[in-house]
């Protein structure tokens, strides 16, 4: 019956212009834009989801998961900065988010609900589509393969359909780490949660022990979920430097010292400088994230100047200090956390954690390293999350696509294994190096290819120079 099914979907092949695999940010930022293209085309986003322009981080429905960035900071117009602050305003003015009242600052400096933030997404698309001679549409399914020739993709769905397109995009966002303790043994299922679900933790006992992987903003995330949930007992966290993240304040302008001084560009050259102007600006009384958002620009540019020594040295010597000054808590989460560790409650251990035990109790037991020591220790909680991160490389990805895109050599992973590599107009390379004509790749694939790849505004302004490519 199945296979019967499947055969007469696969029969029927559907053209498109423009096919997007994905419909989180990237692929509905990417479909926007496209829609704003001169011309007319027909443009398909194939996204298992039931909604366009959420993706895991904006389908967020907890109000303190917010953006880490104020409105100001997080417009998905690259050439309207104040596009989020002006569409937050009419949206806090029709009676949404009664909340944000109790603030008290201007509605550019709001750090948003990511839940809302998807809301501003989507109806920046409807609006493109509403003035626009394209069509799009969103086709809910899985995209299990894709087959490139000379003039056009061909994708194959997991419900057996095939489409074809004359350019394909891989805006498939980021796959989480495969450092995720597995989940084998039934006691272990019932103690491990999603750091997104609150729901979950409302089911802990309020005194509990909670074991957090991992100390970076999916770590605060989760803190602020299980204050949500009522949950007031201990939570330890352990991650391999003990660093974290720093609460994002609103820094003045600074001097773009990189602008000035091309010559740096050594991961050594680049801290030290850094280092320097952050001294200046604290002697002066100014904010040392002054200096430091400046950095932000030039990141792409260094990176991508960068020899493969380099960046390794970066991403071991700077990753672990620049995740924690660079991608900041929002404010009000940041209180939290340095609420609950000045009480005690939350504490923070530099430790790598090597590995889970099952437990008859229905507690969890996890091995670590603690920073230092060359034993193990074994550590006990109620539950166990995992904010551990993204697993870049996709060798490692146990997803159909990334698999078959590999098997057939339609792409080769980017500098450090870190996504895939690609052109500067985001066209993918194959396994032998040929720019593809015709399958092309943005946002978090392409953090090998720029290091930061991921955020609203690196999504915003590839959506936008992608789309104005593919009209050509
Ligand atoms: C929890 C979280 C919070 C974040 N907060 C911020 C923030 O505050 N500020 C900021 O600037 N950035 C933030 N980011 C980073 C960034 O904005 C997001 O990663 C952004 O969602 C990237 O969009 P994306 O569409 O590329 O990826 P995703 O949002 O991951 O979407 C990719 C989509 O592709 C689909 N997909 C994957 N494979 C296939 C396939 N084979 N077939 C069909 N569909 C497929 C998935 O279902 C998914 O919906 C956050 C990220 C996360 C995860």
């Amino acid at each position: 019956m199945s296979e019967t099914r499947s055969a007469q979907a696969a029969s029927v092949i559907r053209h498109a212009d423009v096919l997007i695999v994905g419909g989180g940010l990237s692929g509905t930022m990417l479909a926007a834009q496209l829609l704003r293209q001169p011309g007319e085309r027909q443009i398909l986003v194939i996204e298992p989801r039931s909604e366009l322009g959420r993706g895991e981080a904006y389908s967020a429905v907890e109000l303190g998961h917010t953006l880490n960035g104020n409105a100001a900071r997080m417009s998905v117009d690259p050439d309207n900065a104040d596009d989020l602050t002006q569409w937050l305003t009419e949206y806090i003015a029709a009676g949404g988010w009664p909340e944000s009242d109790q603030q008290h600052v201007p509605v550019s400096e709001l750090f948003p609900p990511r839940g809302i933030f998807g809301l501003y997404a989507q109806q920046r698309l409807a609006e493109a589509q509403a003035h626009s001679h394209s069509t799009i549409e969103h086709i809910r399914a899985e995209v299990i393969d894709l087959q490139v020739d000379e003039c056009s993709t061909r994708l194959t769905l997991d419900n057996g359909q095939q489409l074809r397109g004359a350019f394909a995009v891989l805006a498939t966002g980021m796959f989480p780490a495969t450092r995720t303790p597995q989940t084998t043994s039934s006691g272990l299922n019932a103690a491990t949660v999603d750091p997104w679900d609150v729901e979950a933790m409302t089911q802990l006992d309020s005194q509990s022990t909670v074991l957090i992987i991992g100390s970076g903003l999916t770590m605060v995330d989760a803190v602020v979920s299980l204050e949500q949930a009522g949950h007031r007992g201990p939570i330890e966290i352990f991650s391999r430097h003990g660093l974290l993240p720093h609460v994002r304040r609103q820094p003045p302008g600074w001097a773009d010292f990189l602008a000035e001084d091309h010559a740096l560009c050594s991961p050594r050259q680049l801290v030290r400088e850094v280092r320097r102007q952050c001294h200046a600006a604290l002697d002066q009384d100014v904010d040392w994230q002054a200096p430091l958002d400046t950095v932000r620009a030039h990141i792409g540019r260094l990176w991508s100047q960068a020899s493969e020594r380099e960046k390794r040295q970066f991403v071991r010597h700077v990753r672990p200090w620049w995740e924690s000054h660079h991608h900041r808590s929002p404010p009000l989460s940041a209180e939290l956390v340095a609420r609950l560790h000045g009480e005690g409650r939350l504490r923070i251990h530099a430790a790598s954690f090597k590995g889970v035990e099952s437990s008859a109790s229905g507690e969890v037991r996890i091995l670590l390293r603690r920073r230092g020591e060359q034993q193990t220790t074994l550590v006990t909680g109620a539950a166990l999350i995992n904010s551990s991160g993204i697993e870049y490389d996709w060798r490692r990805v146990d997803r159909p696509l990334p698999r078959q895109l590999l098997a057939r050599g339609l792409i080769q992973p980017g500098p450090l294994a870190l996504g895939i590599a690609a052109h500067v107009s985001g066209a993918v390379l194959d396994v032998d190096g040929h720019v593809s004509q015709r399958l092309f790749a943005m946002g978090p694939p392409l953090r090998g290819m720029w290091w930061e790849s991921t955020a609203v505004t690196d999504v915003a302004s590839q959506a936008k120079a992608l789309a104005a490519r593919l009209a050509m």
